[in-house]
């Protein structure tokens, strides 16, 4: 079973000559999560092989730009291959009116059965008989929630994977990197600019994998880099002096879910 990420767009804000905005692709099992959506997501997609067709559920964190730009996009495109869904879209409550502008942002046919969950976090998002997917809220400046999926198991602790941007350090970002074998995290600045990082709501790279060594999170994926900063390297130096295990994200790339840490439970 295939259970991997797709970095589709790696960058803060504003798109670069070698990142895109915002974009994860999932692929767990049969489900093909679509996390935070930024400018571009489509044609992200095509380079990287992916097929919106198959998307199963959409999860955004929050509806800063760089995040949910692509919505529209991907929303009226399941429709123009008529997917039948159910499509799930998962995003905080408060952001209902950026959600329906989404999806009425163009002339097309409707097509696709989209079920829209406006999530009030902590609470779980999703629940059956092979998964779990909760929510915790983060401290951003404006309503940010991120989110944790666990498969579940009765012989072993379930692989699991956490999607946390953009943040402050928090609680919440703390419960949904515990022990996770993925955690996908945001890491806009280096440690020399934590001042701004703090007022305007964002990790350094230092502060993400401490983050993750508190949290005991097995692999880090450092990603959501600011444009001041083109090339990965910074950010891997630092992180990688406190977390043994750092991947910095590039456009387009595939990584796998690494295995379950822990024992039999
Ligand atoms: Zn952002
Ligand atoms: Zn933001």
């Amino acid at each position: 079973m295939t259970r991997e990420l797709v970095a589709l767009g790696t960058s803060s804000q504003v798109p670069t000559r070698s990142r895109n905005h915002n974009g994860y692709f999932l692929f767990w099992d049969d489900e093909r999560l679509l996390f935070d959506p930024g400018e571009g997501t489509q044609r992200q997609m095509a380079l990287s092989r992916v097929e919106p067709r198959e998307i199963t559920r959409i999860l955004i964190t929050h509806f800063h730009g760089d995040h949910c730009l692509g919505l529209a996009g991907i929303l009226r495109r399941l429709s123009l291959e008529k997917v039948a869904g159910p499509v799930h879209v998962y995003f905080p409550a408060s952001g209902r009116v950026y959600f329906e502008r989404a999806l009425a942002a163009c002339v097309y046919e409707a097509v696709t059965e989209i079920v829209p969950h406006p999530l009030k976090a902590p609470m779980v998002v999703h629940e059956d008989e092979r998964m779990i997917i909760r929510t915790e809220k983060l401290s951003h400046g404006v309503d940010t929630i991120g989110y944790r999926l666990e498969e579940k198991r009765v012989d072993r602790r379930g692989q699991s994977f956490a999607h946390v941007m953009d943040t402050r350090a928090c609680a919440g970002a703390l419960a949904l990197a515990h022990e996770v074998d993925m955690l996908v995290i945001e890491s806009t600045y280096l440690r020399t600019e934590t001042k701004e990082a703090r007022e305007r709501g964002h990790l350094t790279a230092t502060q993400a994998a401490e983050l993750a060594v508190q949290a005991k999170a097995r692999r880090v994926v450092l990603t959501h880099f600011s444009q001041r900063h083109p090339s990965n390297g910074a950010f891997m130096a630092e992180a990688k002096s406190i977390h043994p295990d750092v991947i910095t994200a590039r456009d387009t790339r595939r990584y796998a879910v690494p295995p379950p840490t822990s024992l039999p439970l």
